[in-house]
């Protein structure tokens, strides 16, 4: 049975109360954990606030580094343990969840060496008086977490907050958050005083909701549904705090007629399987130039039928996706888009030998798909690509900017007048030009426009998110 830690301390929920937890390969249950309800929370919240004037909060920056770092390090010593369990809570392939460890690993290794490298500034202002800007901790940042990549996102949200000295609750997902709970743990191995990383698992309207409302929390990091992300927004507003959302995505792959086909086609393949499509990032539009059109999406369908699916220790592309209700809608979608006379160009393989009751979809490859489609411009959150064919640049961007979200794009051309040109057109968080990153990329600031949310995460802005300023004005004369 699995434990959260409040106050340094292992614990259950108040209420005793428990959740089975089934793994998506065979869909057996293996294991429980807490139920946390806003008691649990409050504790959790007043933890970290003791925390922070307490040993945590004396801590200088260095000190608060040589913390992450060593938590590092102890992720990279349990990676394989830590693999295999974000294996069996997700079903996601091992070589993904070994990957993930690296990536988790590498999110205290970055923001552990930033900690003592965010410094104020100095700002010239009148004569007669000398103004410092001061960098300050949010204070008590609340931190929920999606089931997709637990391990990863939580590393990903709350290494800054950490670096920047505010004290953490963290709400993982309840369909996926046994790494999470291990994660604490080794903070609290590595020497991070009790309180500054406080850990409460359970039900997202009932622990999730009471941790955004709580009213003593000062910042609001959320990754997950467009419609729970309003949620949380309303949240915050109602406490005046902020919030980072990082919701869906739609991303599309633009391809023009001078591209290098082969990378290309490789890279839209594994842009859309990665992690099952269960990516908000999934590169699941692929817009291509007339001219090139049939030819292109025959080498994206010729490599698309390779694709795999099988348990975790199968080791293939894709896994299972995460419960039922994620199936059930992966293959509405499906059938949705068969109903309504979408061609399809490829599908993968499932592997016979996978369980009967674990919850596997067939990746598919849907072409001719028009603008106007749900294929086209909702969010499945699984492998399925769909593909539209364009005239020209100016056709391509007005398609790939025509949907709500706004995440991620990629674009594939030689010509590098087009590269810089799409690159500033396209409305979205990040451009990849020639290759696709969805996942990786610690230092690189991500996170969307429109519907896709709102607020930067990694790289150096997340250290700013996660941060604010005091300014001082000295007036000496
Ligand atoms: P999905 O629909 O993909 O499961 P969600 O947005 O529901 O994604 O979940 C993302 C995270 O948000 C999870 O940790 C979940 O427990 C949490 N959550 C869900 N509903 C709420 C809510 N009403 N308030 C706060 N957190 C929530």
């Amino acid at each position: 049975m699995a434990h959260m830690i409040i106050d340094g301390k292992p614990c259950q929920a108040i209420s005793g109360h428990t959740l089975e937890v089934r793994s998506p390969v065979d869909g057996k249950v293996f294991d429980h954990i807490p139920r946390s309800d806003a008691r649990d929370i409050d504790l959790a919240v007043r933890a970290a606030r003791a925390a922070l004037n307490g040993a945590w909060g004396q801590l200088s920056a260095t000190e608060r580094g040589r913390l992450m770092l060593k938590l590092s390090q102890l992720v990279m010593t349990h990676a394989e343990a830590l693999a295999l369990l974000e294996a069996k809570d997700t079903g996601k392939p091992m070589t993904t969840a070994r990957n993930d460890m690296v990536v988790l690993s590498r999110y205290f290794e970055f923001y552990g060496g930033a900690a003592d490298k965010v410094h104020g500034e100095v700002i010239p202002f009148l004569n007669g008086y000398q103004v410092n800007l001061l960098r300050e901790p949010l204070v008590v940042t609340a931190h929920i977490i999606p089931w997709n990549y637990p391990a990863q996102m939580m590393g990903r949200s709350i290494a800054p907050a950490l670096a920047m000295g505010n004290a953490v609750v963290v709400k993982p997902a309840e369909d996926a958050c046994l790494s999470c709970l291990r994660i604490a743990e080794l903070a609290l191995e590595a020497g991070f005083p009790a309180g500054a990383l406080n850990i409460v698992s359970g039900i997202g309207e009932e622990a999730g909701a009471a941790l955004a409302n709580h009213p003593d929390i000062n910042f609001i990091s959320f990754t997950g549904s467009n419609e729970v992300g309003v949620l949380i927004q309303q949240a915050a507003a109602k406490h005046a705090v902020k919030c980072t959302l990082e919701l869906g995505g739609k991303s599309p792959h633009l391809v023009f007629e001078d591209a290098n086909l082969e990378l290309a086609a490789t890279t839209v393949v594994r842009g859309i399987i990665q992690n099952t499509g269960q990516t908000c990032t999934a590169g699941s539009r692929l817009l291509v130039q007339q001219s090139i059109h049939d030819r292109f999406v025959a080498l994206v369908a010729e490599k698309f039928k390779q694709v795999r699916v099988g348990t975790p220790e199968m080791n293939l592309d894709c896994g299972p996706v995460v419960n039922p209700t994620q199936q059930q809608r992966v293959n509405r979608f499906i059938e949705q888009a068969k109903a309504s006379g979408l061609p399809v160009l490829a599908q993968g393989q499932i592997d016979p030998g996978v369980p009967a009751d674990g919850y596997y979809v067939m990746p598919t490859f849907f072409g001719a798909v028009p603008a106007d489609h749900p294929l086209a411009h909702q969010e499945v959150f699984g492998p399925v690509l769909a593909a539209m064919p364009f005239q020209d640049e100016a056709h391509a961007i007005a398609l790939a900017n025509g949907t709500d979200y706004g995440l991620l794009a990629a674009v594939w051309t030689e010509n590098g007048g087009r590269q810089q040109r799409v690159a500033k057109a396209l409305k979205c968080g990040q451009v990849f030009v020639n290759s696709f990153g969805a996942g990786g990329g610690v230092e690189l600031p991500f996170g969307g426009v429109k519907r896709s949310g709102h607020g930067r995460e990694k790289g150096f802005l997340a250290l700013e998110e996660m941060s604010t300023t005091k300014t001082v004005v000295h007036f000496h004369g």
